[in-house]
């Protein structure tokens, strides 16, 4: 018999046994409630013999949902303590690899074996942002990413321009994925109980961008020139990118676009007509 591991009795008592004290430092909060876990696994879509790859397995929560799917797991964990606490509660699963390492300095492409692949993962919330945005950077071949994120992030990355929660990582996920928000998840599923409302976020990955970018390097320029300065113009705050007052000018009629405005009331396509008119400068 597979005993669920996410529950509060047995989450307490491998703790206990293993004499697991949960990092802070590490983002540790340990999911208690398979509904959740249920409901991840389900929003991933997953079928058997497919490739996923869970970031911070903690003590197997999750992975023991993702493994029970027939999905092809890997876990990326960073904690050498729960390495054996792993060892043990994933025993029962063949289907599971966990790998010892920082998922921001590993090469995924090649732990995934250069092979499309989707990411399920509860994140450890002080580097959620940095996490998501090298995935999505890296260009690897993500099909969808399902992450547990703060409620707070998760409708950044879903925001509209002209709302108080739009910004860089909006225009990122938005360019990169279709994003939404799959449920919200109370803290007593955790433990420990963190302070906040979490979000479970499905990102299914774009085959090309929503709008035509010339250069994509220019584009991301433009966008985080956009966020710099919040309450300055489009026109001042571009300055941050070192290009001349007489640049910008030209750039934004070339774009026809009213450098009067700010920046965070700006959709995809404007940054693009932006970026467009900079990269024929
Ligand atoms: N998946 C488990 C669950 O849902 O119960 C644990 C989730 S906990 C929020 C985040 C996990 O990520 C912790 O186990 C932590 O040790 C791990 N972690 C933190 N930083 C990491 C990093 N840079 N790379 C890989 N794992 C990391």
């Amino acid at each position: 018999l597979e005993s669920v591991i996410a529950s509060p009795e047995v989450v307490h008592y491998i703790c206990k046994r293993f004499d697991i004290k949960m990092s802070k430092k590490l983002g540790q909060n340990f999911l208690i409630k398979r509904g959740i876990v249920d409901e991840i696994v389900h929003a991933a879509d997953l079928t058997p013999g497919e490739p996923v790859l869970e970031v911070g397995p903690g003590i197997g929560t999750l992975t023991q949902g993702l493994a029970q799917s027939g999905a092809d797991v890997t876990a990326i964990e960073l904690d050498r303590r729960l390495l054996e606490v792993l060892d043990t509660t994933l025993a029962p699963y063949n289907n599971v690899r966990i790998v010892h390492g920082d998922v921001l300095k590993l090469d995924v492409a090649a732990i995934m074996n250069h092979k499309p692949f989707k990411v399920v993962a509860n994140l450890p919330y002080y580097i959620t942002t940095p996490i998501i945005m090298s995935l999505l950077e890296s260009k690897l071949p993500i099909e969808r990413l399902v992450v547990m994120v703060q409620k707070e992030v998760a409708l950044r990355m879903v925001a509209k321009p002209g709302t108080k929660d739009y910004g860089a990582l909006s225009v990122a996920v938005q360019y990169y994925t279709e994003p939404d928000i799959v449920l919200d998840v109370p803290p007593k599923s955790f433990l420990p109980v963190p302070a906040v409302t979490s979000s479970v976020i499905r990102c299914v990955l774009r085959d090309k961008p929503p709008v035509n970018v010339a250069d994509e390097r220019l584009f991301f320029r433009v966008v985080k020139a956009g966020f710099a300065q919040r309450r300055k113009t489009f026109a001042n705050t571009m300055r941050t990118t070192g290009l001349s007052k007489e640049q910008i000018e030209e750039i934004l009629s070339k774009a026809g676009i009213d450098g009067r405005r700010r920046g965070e009331t700006f959709s995809l396509q404007e940054f693009a007509d932006v970026a467009n008119a900079w990269a024929e400068l």
